[in-house]
């Protein structure tokens, strides 16, 4: 099979994943309390469906909102509602939760179980997926239910199995161990979507994932996978329905307008468990691993579950890190508190040492051209930075400044390790600000 890439920019990066790609998944017990966060997605935050000393059950739904853009929360334990309070979430905001006291019954709510796709229509599995909650669990957030709900008609749906960001490991995981999941949420996906076709991309660092993609869809006319080379960022949106079918999504526009819809691994098993056993979003797989963590490893976590409970369990910190990352190293941040709860998008907890973390420098831009030839979008990565940290945001906007996909490569090459990303993400913050007040 012929591995496929995009053509613009792009770079290899170190992939630092050989300390957790060979070990299977893990389930860790849930803890004694967990804090659910009524926003854990992209758009508007859900309302408390329950009251402080109100008992619930595992999978229970505990918070949801009446915004077309938002996804309901359910409890990851039974037990008893303790409190209705703000806590921190690992990016540092404050966000209002429900924290339940796991009775350790894990007494859970029954789920309609559907052993085939065949009685379901299309909207029937929208409902689905709405009601179990599921937002795009590689690390955006956004409600998988509007998503599937396409404007325009689609004909492919393509997974992402990229999972080019280094040290992440629970897709490929996934991958490995839930193979047959992965393709009944990659069928329902292309029901739903009345899409024809699907498509697997896989990076060839992953060989025993694609070989047992490839051997589950071989008698297939329909689904094929596709090998990607191991390039960053191969996993964006735009640049896989690139690589994988030859469209170019314009500037400004999303994939339906090429007629695709791209899907993560992750989100695509937790539709497989909500159509197959009824089960909603309240437990995830994340990867825990760097070098100052004694057993890195990949976790079923049941979210709301503190991080620090997450790193205790896998044997603690070996030494002080550097740095505590949520998500990856190139598009993820440092973890604002350890207390912050496991969230649906947190694919990873990163526990590196100083030769692992770049210290950002800014020294003066030297003009070498680097962040330019790797931007994947084509933009001037140099200049969009400079206007961005000035605040001159109507320059920023006139170099494309909202095509940015906040890949973070352009900061990783620059020799004098300018923060060009973060200043980029902060443009584009102001800019939409600005123009939603016009
Ligand atoms: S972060 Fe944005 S500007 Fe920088 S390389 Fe990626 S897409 Fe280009
Ligand atoms: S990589 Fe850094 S130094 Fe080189 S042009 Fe870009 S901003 Fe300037």
């Amino acid at each position: 099979m012929a591995v496929k890439t995009f053509p613009r920019g792009g770079g290899t990066i170190p992939h630092r994943k050989e300390a957790t790609e060979n070990k299977a998944i893990v389930v860790m017990p849930a803890p004694k309390e967990v804090v659910i966060p009524l926003q854990q997605h992209l758009g508007a935050p859900c309302d408390a469906l329950v009251e402080v000393g109100e008992s619930v059950k595992l999978g229970q739904k505990i918070g949801s909102g009446s915004h077309v853009i938002s996804a309901a929360v359910h409890a990851s334990v039974s037990g008893r509602v303790k409190a209705l309070a703000k806590r921190m979430l690992v990016d540092g905001r404050e966000i209002q939760c429900v924290i339940i006291e796991n009775d350790g019954r894990d007494e859970q709510v029954a789920g309609k179980q559907n052993e085939t796709l065949d009685g379901l229509s299309p909207e029937r599995i929208r409902t689905i997926v709405k009601e179990a909650g599921i937002v795009g669990m590689g690390g955006a957030g956004f409600p998988t239910h509007v998503k599937l709900d396409v404007p325009k008609p689609v004909d492919t749906v393509i997974i992402n199995g990229a999972e080019c960001e280094p040290y992440l490991t629970c897709d490929h995981r996934l991958l490995v161990e839930k193979s047959k999941d992965v393709l009944f949420g990659l069928r329902a996906v292309m029901k739903a979507a009345k899409a024809e076709n699907g498509i697997l991309g896989i990076e060839v660092n992953k060989p025993d994932a694609l070989e047992a993609m490839s051997e589950l869809v071989k008698d297939d006319t329909n689904i094929s996978v596709v090998p990607l080379q191991v390039r960053y960022p191969q996993g964006g949106e735009k640049q896989l329905i690139k690589a994988v079918t030859g469209r170019e999504v314009p500037s400004g526009a999303l994939p339906f307008e090429v007629k695709c819809l791209v899907s993560n691994v992750h989100t695509v098993t937790a539709i497989a468990d909500a159509l197959q056993k009824g089960m909603n979003l309240y437990q995830r797989v994340v990867t825990v691993t760097g070098k100052h963590i004694h057993d890195p490893r990949n976790v079923m976590v049941r979210l709301g579950t503190p991080v620090r409970a997450v790193i205790e369990f896998c044997g603690g910190m070996a030494g002080n890190p550097e740095a505590v990352v949520a998500g990856g190293p190139m598009t993820g941040c440092r973890i604002a508190s350890l207390d912050a709860p496991v969230v649906k998008t947190l694919a990873g907890i990163l526990l590196l040492g100083k030769d692992e973390v770049s210290p950002p420098l800014n020294e003066p831009c030297i003009r070498c051209g680097r962040c330019v030839d790797a931007c994947p979008m084509g933009l001037t990565p140099s200049m969009l930075g400079f206007y961005s940290e000035q605040g001159m945001i109507d320059g920023a906007e006139a170099l494309h400044a909202m095509d940015c996909i906040e890949c973070g490569l352009c900061a990783f090459v620059c020799p004098s390790g300018r923060e060009l990303s973060d200043w980029i993400k902060q443009g584009k913050q102001a800019i939409t600000k600005r123009n939603s007040n016009k």
